[in-house]
């Protein structure tokens, strides 16, 4: 737990950031971390106790997969621990080339880029597609990766409420930038719901815009063979619509760390030329690539994994919704449980805590003043009765009351 940071005997800088950090605790929303011992399964050993995680993005379960862990060792054997440089200056090995054929033919687009984390491709996409004389179009959801983007593009930026096409038609309407560009994650990280695809590509082809997803929590989990929500949607495979840029991570359900790019041919080809978190950054390690090539040869070969983990998610939200909570907008593995105020949703994680269930108090700035919530993440590994102990867990009284 945090404790009071002010040191009187520190120097002027010091003693800022820590009157800073104790503004933090005194409104519930200093950070720490927190360190499991022994791995990311669906349980962790945290402080000599076992809980239910329930924090993980490992959705699919495969961070500690077997097939995976000798894949990375396989890799690391063949290729070593680092490539050592940048993709341009020979940070390359044959599965790195692989892996961007896979999640190509994965999503479906002509050639796909890998980046160090979606964090890096998403701000090198943004940063490199647009500029200052053009116009960016961003639901007010968007992951902070998104945000940053915008800012280092520095094209104007124009913030769409959530999922609201009204309102951003309206917007479109009244920008005079020639070239615009819309981005929304398609899977929402906070709320675990839906970005409405099949309108949103409608509009985009209407006011010609170029539309970029984050499909960082939706890769592996919706539609055929994992591929994502545009093939959830029935529109994987559309041709006639604008320009989609897709962009994914590796470090989610596919167990693994890092981030690419999917796209048209001549995008991706730009991408490498002027996008800068792509050039000056060295690539992944073989370990990693590795990993998420077995990854992909799991989630084709067990479409049940992520069908699992929604089920298992389903069930949760009908507990919660049943004992009084709001779950809402939710249809995916991501499950909010709304709070209000940030100690409010503290004083529940400690209470889940306390029953055993590892589950993150969600605050602002990482989601909106007053929607402070409980999010659990639900992965392919976890069980009926996991999700029982959750329920368990909030209908018992309060510890401090
Ligand atoms: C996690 C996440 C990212 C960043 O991915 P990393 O590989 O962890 O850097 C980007 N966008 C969204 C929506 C995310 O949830």
């Amino acid at each position: 737990m945090a404790s009071t940071t002010s040191r009187t005997g520190a120097d002027p800088w010091t003693r800022e950031l820590a009157a800073e950090l104790d503004r933090l605790d005194a409104r519930s929303l200093r950070r720490s971390i927190a360190t499991p011992e022994g791995g990311q399964g669906p349980r962790v050993l945290l402080d000599g106790q076992w809980l239910l995680n329930f924090t993980s993005n490992n959705y699919l379960g495969l961070s500690d997969d077997r097939r995976l862990i000798d894949a990375a060792v396989e890799a690391t054997q063949r290729y070593g621990t680092s490539v050592s440089a940048s993709r341009l200056l020979c940070g390359s090995t044959p599965l790195h080339d692989e892996l961007e054929r896979r999640l190509a033919r994965l999503k479906r687009r002509e050639r796909c880029l890998l980046y160090g984390a979606g964090y890096l491709a998403n701000i090198g996409v943004l940063a490199s597609l647009a500029g200052p004389d053009d116009a960016i179009f961003s639901d007010e959801l968007n992951h902070a990766s998104i945000i940053d983007g915008c800012r280092l593009s520095r094209a104007s930026t124009a913030v769409y409420r959530h999922r609201d096409l009204d309102h951003l038609e309206q917007l479109l309407a009244r920008t005079e930038a020639r070239r615009r560009l819309i981005v929304t994650e398609t899977v929402f990280s906070m709320d675990g719901d839906l970005a409405p695809l099949p309108a949103l590509l409608e509009l985009a082809g209407r006011h010609g815009a170029l539309l970029v997803l984050d499909e960082a929590h939706a890769t592996g989990m919706l539609g055929a063979d994992g591929a994502g929500a545009l093939s959830h949607f029935g529109l994987g495979d559309a041709t006639d619509g604008p320009p989609v840029v897709i962009v994914g991570t590796l470090s989610k359900a596919l167990g693994s760390v890092g981030g690419f790019v999917a796209a048209d041919e001549t995008v991706v080809s730009y991408l490498v030329n002027r996008s800068r978190s792509f050039i000056f950054n060295t690539a992944l390690p073989p370990a990693a690539v590795g990993a998420a090539l077995a990854a992909l040869d799991v989630i084709e070969a067990e479409p049940s994994r992520p069908r699992r983990a929604l089920a298992l998610a389903s069930t949760l939200r009908e507990g919660l919704e049943t004992a009084g909570y709001s779950t809402a907008p939710s249809e995916t593995q991501i499950v909010p449980m709304l709070l209000g105020e940030a100690k409010t949703a503290l004083e529940m994680e400690r209470r889940l805590r306390a029953a055993g269930v590892l589950a993150k108090a969600i605050r602002p700035p990482t989601v909106p003043e007053g929607t402070s919530r409980i999010r659990f993440n639900v992965i392919a590994t976890h069980g009926p009765a996991d999700i029982e102990q959750i329920l368990e867990a909030i209908s018992r009284p309060s510890p401090d009351a």
